[in-house]
């Protein structure tokens, strides 16, 4: 009961908007109807034709576009973290829990500890950690780190990308994902390289199966 108040009094001091339109929405997180038509596209990514061995299957929520694209760009390099609120929205909003029955871990891409000091947070950990507990799936982001600064992979071509990426990743307890269905997690894919990277080490130490989930994705 106190808790509604205080939710209603917010509401009227800070009304909940769509991130991109500013329009009102119904609660904080949402996205207006007009935006969310652009950008919701629930949808399996060809593995074969991205060549990604690693990975079992790998699913998008949202397309790569409009609003979208800026919320992600502004929470990547301009440090608004407030934006993780509207992109987990998106994933608790898009039917897509009942994938996951038998996923034992849910692990985000890890970044390299200098960009994290420098961007101050994982944005995939904004993102994921809520949505992966409300979903009663068991959030593990420490068992893979990122050992290795790499160039924003975006920066380069399709051929240098395998490379830069390579042995990026390691597992900090190996044993521990023996077994089991691990759900890989990050903000935008891409090619699907850096994924399919952590996925190759994951089942190089005995995961049974791993699957992909990202916000959004320009790739079909
Ligand atoms: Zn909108």
């Amino acid at each position: 009961m106190l808790t509604d108040c205080w939710t209603a009094f917010l509401n009227i001091l800070y009304p909940p908007k769509c991130p991109y339109c500013k329009i009102l929405v119904q609660e904080h997180g949402a996205w207006c109807h007009s935006c969310l038509s652009v950008i919701l596209a629930v949808r399996e990514l060809n593995i074969m034709e991205h060549r990604l061995k690693s990975l079992d299957s790998c699913r998008v929520v949202c397309e790569y576009t409009g609003g979208l694209k800026r919320i992600i760009h502004d929470m990547k390099f301009r440090k608004q973290k407030k934006y993780g609120i509207h992109l987990s929205w998106l994933l608790g909003n898009s039917k897509l829990p009942h994938y996951f029955s038998t996923i034992d871990y849910v692990i985000p891409v890890p970044l390299h500890a200098e960009r994290l000091q420098e961007r101050g947070y994982n944005q995939t950990e904004v993102i994921f950690k809520k949505w992966s507990r409300k979903e009663k799936l068991f959030w593990a982001p420490d068992l893979l780190v990122r050992n290795k600064h790499t160039i924003p992979q975006w920066e380069l071509t399709l051929s240098k990308r395998k490379e830069n990426i390579k042995g990026a990743f390691l597992l900090t307890r190996p044993e521990v994902v023996k077994d089991k269905n691990i759900l890989l997690v990050d903000d935008i894919i891409t090619t699907g390289i850096t994924l399919d990277e952590c996925a190759k080490m994951l089942k190089k130490s005995g995961a049974a199966s791993v699957h992909g989930l990202a916000v959004a994705s320009g790739a079909r």
